[in-house]
């Protein structure tokens, strides 16, 4: 039966714009056969790990997607958070939720934590693309997400710097925590939308080990190859 509301307003695949059938919902079936698919909670491979080697310890850490330039993960990513298109960070985290559910790895993970928006994005992108994303993951581990941990303050004149090559640097106080007494021998995983450098994950798990007996874990949409 054609779907009437279809056919005056299309649906579209998030990550091809093909056109999407009345059975298929955000990314259609052909593009969730030739994502590039870590598995890395499978596997137990340390590749995001190794990001932060060094710098943060985790106890498990792993993204659905690997990212590549031009890639349908850039795509994806793309409309997530310049577009308005909140519900894929839904259909990611239902969809690494669900593996993390069958994993090994993923079975003591007391409370998903997403890395905050700084208060001026979050007014101008209206949500963070990462709260779906960790509230579907929390659902599927059938444990608490809660967004009042971690939270990103604007920075004050005072706290900025330029550093060497003159471009302000403020990466040192962007983050604090509150509730932190609730949160002691809790084991966190924390939850964002692209692994790079892993500097952001470094700055937001400083603040977080200040938390007696913490444990972290990691959880990302994807890692840049
Ligand atoms: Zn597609």
């Amino acid at each position: 039966m054609i779907n009437l509301l279809n056919l005056f307003f299309p649906k579209v695949c998030e990550a091809c714009s093909r056109y999407l059938s009345d059975n298929e919902q955000v990314i259609c079936s052909v593009c969730r056969h030739d994502l590039p698919v870590t598995n890395i909670h499978y596997t137990k491979s340390d590749a995001v790990k190794r990001v932060l080697f060094g710098r943060v310890k985790l106890e498990e850490a792993t993204s659905l997607f690997y990212f590549s330039k031009g890639g349908l993960v850039q795509k994806l990513l793309h409309n997530l958070k310049y577009r308005g298109h909140e519900h894929i960070g839904q259909c990611l985290g239902e969809w690494l939720g669900e593996e993390l559910k069958d994993s090994m790895s993923f079975q003591d993970i007391d409370v998903v934590v997403p890395v905050p928006l700084h208060p001026k994005k979050l007014r101008i992108r209206g949500y963070n693309q990462v709260d779906r994303f960790g509230r579907a993951i929390a659902s599927a581990l059938e444990i608490p997400f809660q967004r009042e941990l971690l939270k990103k303050r604007f920075a004050t004149k005072t706290q900025v710097f330029k550093n060497r090559i003159g471009r302000y640097d403020d990466s040192k106080t962007k983050f604090y925590i509150t509730h932190t007494n609730e949160f002691s021998n809790h084991h966190i995983l924390i939850v964002d939308d692209i692994i790079t450098t892993g500097s952001t994950i470094e700055n937001c798990s400083q603040v977080l080990q200040d938390i007696p007996g913490i444990k972290l874990s990691l959880a990302t949409m994807a890692i840049a190859e």
